[in-house]
């Protein structure tokens, strides 16, 4: 068990100078007095099993230092765990909560998902007092909570990010096998009301994540800075005509006869714009990355096959970039899948054709330094012209919510979290099936093909953030829960 340290941040008076944040600051501010005093003298300590990568890591660090500052006093604790064979099955766990896998848990599952929270148990009882609020995230530290619970008069909530619409056969047997620590906790927040069990729904509040729009990852970049981050990190490499480029015809050139021109856009569009198609998250099969690619080959065969090559929209699509980020493996401990799934799009990949390798990037994001990590997929985020989030299943999808901050339309599956943040051609395409590759790679020519729709779904998109997303409008539901379910 190991206590996290949250370095230093923005301030509330940071957040409340951005004129498009003040008036959720200034509601939050007022919301947040009474439950704030009645919080005094408890601790809330909150537990998951990662410090980096993934939306709970993301989140936990801003609303932390929000809280803090107004004096309520909050912790983060991560469990310690040795075992392959421990997230081997936290992994099973979660993927059957959002329906996949084959739904079997056995008596020896149970055993190592014990020992393990076990093994955690003498370090948090050191530190937890009577009193205190125990906020689990996901499902590793699940029985953690409960067995606190035996050997201290504390409330335990857990926070599930993930979840499936509809019950199946395989989230009846992974809630069964829950059964015996939920029946411990208190309360439990999830991201929709359809994600929580009939069993669990009188004792559960809905709580959508939300993003902090001042963090490394979401604050403001200049171009000029978004191209040097690229640049430094190396992962411009190969591309970096493109984005040196891509503004070129926004600047006049001294001509021989020493007039000022613009290069002719027409002939010189390879090198003055390069659209570029992101989807940024963990390699995970849920994720719909393969998917993606295969669509996004098929856009581009369809189009030298059926296209006109003098046209603005065969050009468009022959030039356009895909970028595929996610975490370098060497960095992730408790995703044992994640390795396996990128060697399968990287074999995938070698088989593709020369050209065709040229226009897809698949870039390895360095998660051990996670403010590098941050500006990188900042910067990433902003230099494309869309950003897709392909999930065949999604709790809630972050890094839509990021990109719509950014003012970036999305492109997203309709795995249920996403559908809830995206509103179809108002700030971006819900795209009904992400492995129909048919319709989604039509889709996504339409969106290449159509820039000012992408212009006005981006700025929908940030006004929705603003009003739904933020870590403001989060905090004023959390403050809620966890006043109302104190020991
Ligand atoms: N992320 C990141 N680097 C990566 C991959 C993902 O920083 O290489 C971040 C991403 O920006 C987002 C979070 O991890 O903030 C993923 O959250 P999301 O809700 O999209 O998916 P989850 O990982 O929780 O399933």
């Amino acid at each position: 068990m190991q206590k996290i340290n949250v370095k230093p941040g923005a301030k509330l008076a940071d957040y409340k100078a951005y004129g498009s944040l003040y008036s959720s600051v200034l509601d939050f501010l007022e919301q947040a007095k009474e439950p704030i005093e009645s919080l005094k003298g408890c601790t809330i300590w909150m537990i998951n099993s990662t410090a980096i990568g993934g939306g709970v890591a993301e989140m936990l660090p801003s609303q932390m230092r929000i809280l803090r500052e107004l004096g309520v006093s909050i912790e983060w604790l991560v469990i310690e765990a040795e075992k392959d064979a421990f997230f081997d099955l936290t992994k099973r766990i979660h993927n059957a909560i959002h329906g996949s896998g084959n739904g079997v848990f056995t008596e020896e599952d149970r055993k190592i998902y014990e020992e393990v929270n076990q093994n955690n148990l003498p370090k948090a009882l050191e530190l937890i007092n009577d009193g205190d609020i125990v906020v689990v995230h996901d499902p590793q530290p699940m029985p953690l909570a409960a067995m606190i619970k035996r050997k201290k008069n504390v409330s335990i909530i857990w926070r599930c990010h993930i979840g499936l619409e509809e019950d199946t056969e395989v989230t009846d047997a992974v809630w069964k096998f829950l059964e015996p620590y939920t029946n411990d906790y208190d309360h439990f927040v999830f991201s929709l009301p359809s994600y929580a069990p009939k069993s669990l729904q009188k004792r559960t509040s809905i709580i959508p994540p939300a993003i902090d729009p001042l963090s490394h990852k979401n604050r403001e970049l200049q171009l000029h800075k978004c191209i040097g981050i690229l640049y430094q990190s190396g992962i411009l490499d190969d591309h970096k005509a493109i984005l040196y480029h891509r503004y070129k015809h926004l600047v006049r050139k001294v001509m021989p006869d020493g007039s000022f021109d613009f290069l002719d856009a027409d002939e010189n569009l390879d090198l003055i714009y390069r659209p570029i198609i992101t989807e940024i998250s963990r390699w995970d099969r849920l994720k719909g990355f393969k998917e993606l690619m295969e669509a996004f080959i098929k856009m581009k065969l369809d189009n030298r096959k059926n296209g006109d090559p003098k046209s603005l929209e065969y050009k468009r699509i022959e030039m356009t970039l895909l970028v595929m980020g996610g975490p370098d493996p060497a960095f992730v401990s408790d995703d044992p899948e994640g390795k396996e799934v990128l060697k399968e799009l990287t074999e995938t990949y070698k088989t593709i054709d020369r050209n065709m390798q040229n226009d897809i990037a698949i870039l390895l994001l360095p998660l051990d330094n996670p403010k590098e990590n941050a500006l990188i997929v900042n910067a990433l985020q902003r230099t494309s012209s869309f950003i897709v989030q392909n999930s065949i299943q999604e709790g809630f999808g972050l890094t839509a919510t990021e990109a719509m901050w950014k003012r970036k339309p999305v492109l997203v599956s309709n795995a249920a979290g996403l559908k809830y943040q995206v509103v179809h051609n108002k700030t971006g395409q819900i795209n009904p099936d992400p492995t129909d590759i048919e319709s989604l790679s039509k889709t996504l020519a339409y969106m290449l093909n159509h820039p000012k729709e992408r212009d006005k779904w981006g700025f929908n998109g940030q006004l929705r953030v603003i009003q739904n997303f933020t870590l403001f409008s989060q905090l004023v539901s959390w403050l809620k829960v966890l006043s109302t379910n104190k020991a």
